[in-house]
């Protein structure tokens, strides 16, 4: 797949691009939800109106002029006002995503504003989010109220009974919003249907934020032999196919396979992760990084475990939404639910918030061949394994029962296999 390139890719192609992402990953209908980009010259591309989102091409994508002349072969979006209204009052934003996808709606439904205290990265990324009340679509009136939100400095905003509207600095950073946006919704709704979500404080995000990041001193040179060459495919691979699976998202999600000794390839952070290619994934080496890069910032931790574990070849970090709302409730995630989930991952231990900070051993004490997996309190799962696919499937093993746990929350008690059932597991499989 083509890299997005919000620097020389045409305005039509980022569109295009983005709004087939969107709606292959059920973050709108047919019909719904509309972007658009601002040119330096103030002419805005904008998707059409009435052209289903499942096939939009290129050429279906209209420019309206800055002085109000239409080029295209189609009428502007309907909702053009307030994509309008928005570039006005906000000279930075440069790209506006509109949908109707269904954590958000939820909330604009129940009128709610989603508190992002939720994950430190929904905060950064969202900052605190607006509310419009209700107006007519296509209305001025409507463009009108999300104007004064977007006034407010919020970049995110909340329409009421209706959707969600989000500006970005380019494409990346409004997808990037947008999507982060809707999973910290998912996560508030998935935690509530098994107990009572937890927020950070602005100081625990703060204080998230100020670590000092340790960054490995450069390698002087670096070489790429053919197994290495063939790690970052994969790695590059399972990103991919853990963004199209729903078990990953744009702006967070690390992984790392070991290569030779200790020395291990491991994901940047930066990089929305569905657009990762080989050359963004980072060596290290003797303790060293490949020169010019940054490797992500829990590096030091997967150092660390691969040291410590000789049998630990790959480790995956990512926010998955049915496990995340075991991450942000006081409930456990029982693993007895099916055999297969119990094998795979015995028990999962919660761990507190700031645990995967550097020089924290709490997870390094946790972690081993009988503890494959943790959950780390408003912030992630982390998952280690031999094989990369085997860590993948470990990971799906996890949240589907997550999925089934949240989902079956609400029809009665979970019965688990009981513990002479386990025991006939641990003969069986495990000895
Ligand atoms: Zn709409």
């Amino acid at each position: 797949m083509r890299k997005l390139d919000t620097k020389l890719m045409h305005p039509r192609d980022q569109i295009t691009m983005i709004i087939d992402k969107i709606y292959r990953s059920g973050l709108t209908t047919t019909s719904g939800g509309n972007i658009s980009i601002i040119d330096e010259n103030g002419d805005i591309w904008v998707t059409p109106s009435a052209i289903d989102k499942g096939t939009l091409r290129a050429s279906d994508i209209v420019r309206v002029c800055k002085d109000g002349t239409i080029d295209g072969r189609h009428k502007p979006s309907s909702e053009f006002p307030f994509h309008k209204a928005i570039y006005e009052c906000r000279p930075e934003i440069k790209a506006v995503i509109h949908a109707h996808p269904p954590a958000l709606v939820s909330l604009s439904i129940v009128r709610q504003i989603p508190n992002t205290n939720i994950i430190p990265q929904a905060k950064n990324i969202c900052g605190d989010i607006g509310y419009a009340p209700y107006a007519l679509p296509g209305s001025d009136d409507l463009g009108d109220v999300i104007a004064d939100e977007f006034k407010k400095g919020f970049s995110g905003v909340i329409m009421e009974n209706h959707g969600t509207v989000v500006g970005g600095t380019d494409m990346i950073d409004a997808y990037q919003r947008f999507e982060t946006l809707e999973f910290c919704c998912r996560t508030i709704i998935y935690g509530s249907q098994i107990g009572t979500p937890k927020y950070l404080t602005d100081e625990q995000i703060e204080e998230f934020e100020s670590q000092i990041p340790r960054l490995l001193p450069e390698m002087e040179t670096v070489e790429h032999p053919s197994d290495e060459r063939a790690i970052r495919e994969d790695i590059k691979k399972i990103v991919h196919r853990a963004c199209d699976q729903g078990l990953m998202i744009s702006s967070y999600g690390t992984v790392s396979v070991r290569w030779r000794g200790d020395d291990f390839l491991i994901t940047p952070p930066q990089v929305s992760r569905w657009d990762m290619q080989n050359d963004d994934i980072v060596q290290i080496k003797d303790g060293k990084r490949e020169p010019g890069k940054v490797p992500s910032r829990s590096t030091w931790l997967h150092q660390e475990i691969y040291k410590r574990n000789p049998s630990i070849n790959s480790i995956i970090l990512t926010q998955t939404p049915y496990l995340m709302a075991y991450s942000v409730t006081d409930e456990k995630l029982d693993v007895r639910t099916i055999p297969e989930s119990w094998i795979f991952l015995q028990d999962i231990p919660n761990m507190p918030f700031g645990s995967h900070f550097a020089g924290e051993e709490a997870i390094l004490n946790t972690i081993s061949n009988d503890t494959p997996a943790v959950i780390i309190n408003n912030d992630s799962v982390l998952v280690t394994g031999d094989k990369l696919l085997g860590t993948f499937d470990k990971l799906e093993v996890a949240e589907f029962s997550a999925k089934s746990l949240v989902m079956g929350a609400s029809l009665g008690k979970l019965v688990p296999i009981n513990d002479d059932q386990v025991e006939d597991l641990r003969k069986k499989f495990l000895s």
